[in-house]
C-alpha cells in the first residue's frame, strides 16, 4: 500500500530564468543572490529553504551570495538574533565569506534617494495617522482617496522630510509616502509609506542616530541595487509588491535587479512563522528557540538533525510557484537516511529489567565485539562487557505472551545481541506482584552467531549491570497533534493543538560503558530504539541524550508528500 517514491522535484523555474538571463547577457552574465533575514527571531526550516536556494544557485552559476541583515525596524530587532542567524547559516553548511551586509549601513544612501524622489515630485510628507492612511487606502473593490497632503509643494516636502529626520515631529505624526496612484488595482501602489517615525527605541547598530526608518518596500530594492544583486529571490507573498519594487528603481533610474518569487515552505505538524515561534518561547511553552521540538535550525541542531539531511530535504522539495504543504515525514526520512549511514550504534536500555544468568560464573567478565556501524565498516568495532547480571528492556519480556511475541518469556529462548542465547527459567516478583527480576540460563556454545544453527526471531539488546552507566534520555515528539496547528477551535489559539506528550524525560537509563565518552552534539543510534544526540545539558556526572527520531520510517505509509498541491 505504501508509496515509497520520493516526490519528484518540481521544474526549477528559477534556474531556467537565470540560464536565460545569462544567455541573453542580462547583468553581464553575472549571478549574485542574497539571503536577507530580518534579525527579529531565529531561523526556521522555511528560511533553510531560502538559504539553500540562494547559496546553491550562486555556487552552481559561479556567482556570489550575500548575507544581508534586513535591519530596518528597531522595534523588533536584536543583536542576539544576528549572532544566532550567523551561527545557524554556518551550521547548515553555507559561507558568505566577506559578504556580510546590514541594511542599516545604507540608511544615509536611502535618505538621499528619498530626497531625489521628493525633488522629482514622486514622494510627499503626509500627516495622516496610520489609521487614516488605512481608511484612505480603499479596498480591493473600491479605489482609495487621495491624502489632503498629497499636493504639498516640493519645497515644503523637502523641508518637512529633513525635519522629520532631525526628530522635530512626534512618532506617528508624519510619514513619507510615494506618490503613485490611489486608484491602482494593486493596493500596494496606493501611495505606500516609505518612512515612518520611530523615536524611543534604539536600533541595534545605529542606536539613536535615526528616528525615521524605511519600510520593507522602499528599502528592499535599494538594498539589492546597492549590492549589485542580479536575482532577488523571495517568497510568493512579495509577488504583489514586485510592481512597487520595480517602480522605485525605475523612478530613481538606478541599477535594477530582477525579483523572482517562489513558494514558501509550509510543513505539517508545525508552524513556520517567527510570530508564532516567538510566542511559544515567550509563553515558555518550549525551553527556548533551540528547544528540540522547535522547527528552528537551532532546535533541529539540538534535536540531532544533521545539516546534510536538511540540505537534501530542501533540494528535494525544490522551488515551486504554488504554495504547498510538505509532510514532515519527508524531512524525517532524510534525517533517518543520513543517520543510518553516519551514526554509530550503541546499546542502551531505557526501561531496565534485571536479568540474572544462573549458570554464568559470578566474577566472570567477557569482552564481546560489537560493530559500530554496519553501514560503514570504517567505523570499526568496540568491546562490550558481558557478565552475570544484565539489564534488558522491560518490553522485551512478557510473562504471558501472545503467540507472535518472539522475545523473552518463561521457558522461551532469545538471542542477546552480540552474545548468547538465554532461556528464561524463573520470574521473580516483589510483594505487590511486580516483576523485579528474571532468571535465565545461557548456552555457552551459542556465542558465535555464524556457527549456531538456531534461528532467533528476535535479537534483544542488553547492558551489563556492573559496567553500565546511567544516562538521562529525553524522548521528544511532535509539538503539535494537529496537521495544521493554525486550525484551532474558536475562542482558543494555536496552543490548543499542542501535544501534551511532546516530551518525556527518563532519568535512569542504562547505557553500555562505551557511551561515556560522548560529547555534546555526538549522534548515535541506540539499537532498536532510535536516533539520539548528546545534549549540551550533559555534565561529567550525567550524560543527557535527546531522541532525534524513532527508527520507524513512517514514510512507507505515506501516499503523498505534497498534500495540498494541485
Ligand atoms: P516569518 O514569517 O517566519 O517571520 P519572514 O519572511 O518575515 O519569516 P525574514 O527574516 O524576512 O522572515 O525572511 C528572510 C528570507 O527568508 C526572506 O527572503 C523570506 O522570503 C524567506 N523565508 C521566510 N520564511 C520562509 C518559508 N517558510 N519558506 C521559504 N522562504 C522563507
Ligand atoms: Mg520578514
Amino acid at each position: 500500500m505504501g508509496n515509497k517514491k520520493i516526490p519528484e522535484r518540481p521544474v526549477d523555474f528559477i534556474r531556467e530564468i537565470i540560464r536565460e538571463d545569462i544567455k541573453s547577457g542580462r547583468f553581464g552574465g553575472r549571478v549574485h543572490t542574497r539571503f536577507p533575514p530580518e534579525p527579529n527571531g531565529y531561523l526556521h526550516i522555511g528560511h533553510a529553504k531560502a538559504i539553500c536556494i540562494n547559496f546553491d544557485i550562486a555556487k552552481e552559476f559561479g556567482g556570489k551570495c550575500n548575507l544581508r541583515f534586513d535591519d530596518t525596524n528597531p522595534a523588533k530587532e536584536e543583536e542576539e538574533y544576528v549572532e544566532a542567524i550567523k551561527q545557524d547559516i554556518r551550521w547548515l553548511g553555507y559561507d558568505w565569506e566577506d559578504r556580510l551586509y546590514f541594511a542599516s549601513d545604507y540608511f544615509e544612501k536611502m535618505y538621499e534617494y528619498a530626497m531625489i524622489l521628493i525633488k522629482k515630485g514622486k514622494a510627499y510628507v503626509c500627516d495622516l495617522s496610520p489609521e487614516e492612511i488605512r481608511e484612505y487606502r480603499g479596498t480591493l473593490t473600491e479605489p482609495g482617496k487621495e491624502s489632503p497632503y498629497r499636493q504639498r509643494s516640493i519645497e515644503e516636502n523637502l523641508d518637512l522630510f529633513e525635519r522629520m529626520r532631525k526628530g522635530e515631529f512626534p512618532e506617528g505624526s508624519k510619514t513619507l509616502r510615494a506618490k503613485i496612484d490611489m486608484s491602482s488595482p494593486n493596493i500596494n501602489l496606493r501611495d505606500p509609506v516609505m518612512y515612518r517615525i520611530i523615536k524611543k527605541i534604539p536600533h541595534h547598530r545605529t542606536e539613536y542616530k535615526w528616528c525615521i526608518y524605511p519600510t520593507y518596500d522602499w528599502a528592499h530594492g535599494l538594498e539589492d541595487s546597492i549590492e549589485g544583486i542580479t536575482h532577488s529571490l523571495c517568497s510568493l507573498e512579495y509577488e504583489n509588491h514586485r510592481p512597487l519594487y520595480d517602480w522605485f528603481l525605475d523612478q530613481l533610474g538606478i541599477y535594477h535587479p530582477r525579483q523572482i518569487e517562489f513558494a514558501r515552505l509550509n510543513m505539517t505538524y508545525t508552524v513556520l512563522s517567527k510570530r508564532y515561534l516567538s510566542e511559544l518561547v515567550k509563553r515558555k511553552i518550549v525551553r527556548g528557540w533551540d528547544d528540540p521540538r522547535m522547527p528552528t535550525l537551532a532546535g533541529m541542531r539540538r534535536a540531532g538533525y544533521p545539516p546534510e539531511a536538511i540540505r537534501k530535504f530542501c533540494r528535494q522539495i525544490g522551488v515551486a510557484k504554488t504554495d504547498s504543504v510538505i509532510d514532515i515525514e519527508l524531512l524525517e526520512h532524510f534525517v533517518r537516511e543520513c543517520l543510518n549511514r553516519t551514526a554509530q550504534r550503541r546499546m542502551v536500555v531505557i526501561n531496565p529489567l534485571k536479568l540474572v544468568i544462573e549458570n554464568y560464573p559470578e566474577e566472570k567478565v567477557e569482552e564481546l565485539v560489537a560493530i559500530n556501524n554496519p553501514e560503514n565498516p570504517d567505523d570499526g568495532t568496540r568491546k562490550i562487557p558481558f557478565s552475570k547480571v544484565l539489564y534488558i528492556e522491560k518490553d522485551d519480556f512478557m510473562e504471558n505472551p501472545p503467540e507472535k511475541f518472539y522475545r523473552l518469556a518463561p521457558g522461551r529462548e532469545v538471542r542477546l545481541r552480540y552474545a548468547y542465547f538465554v532461556k528464561c527459567t524463573e520470574v521473580v516478583k516483589d510483594a505487590s506482584g511486580n516483576i523485579v527480576e528474571i532468571r535465565c540460563i545461557y548456552d555457552p556454545g551459542s556465542r558465535n552467531i555464524s556457527q549456531d544453527k538456531r534461528k532467533s526471531k528476535a535479537i534483544i539488546h542488553w547492558v551489563s549491570a556492573k559496567h553500565c552507566i546511567e544516562i538521562e534520555v529525553r524522548l521528544y515528539d511532535r509539538l503539535f497533534i494537529k496537521k495544521d496547528p493554525l486550525e484551532f477551535p474558536e475562542g482558543t489559539d494555536f496552543t490548543a493543538n499542542l501535544n501534551p506528550n511532546s516530551l518525556k524525560i527518563i532519568e535512569n537509563c542504562k547505557a553500555e560503558p562505551y557511551l561515556a565518552g560522548a560529547k555534546s552534539g555526538d549522534r548515535f543510534q541506540f539499537e532498536r530504539i532510535g536516533y539520539f544526540v548528546c545534549d549540551p545539558d550533559s555534565t561529567q556526572q550525567k550524560l543527557v541524550f535527546n531522541r532525534t527520531v524513532s527508527l520507524k520510517d513512517e514514510w512507507q505509509k505515506i501516499k503523498k508528500f505534497f498534500t495540498s498541491q494541485p
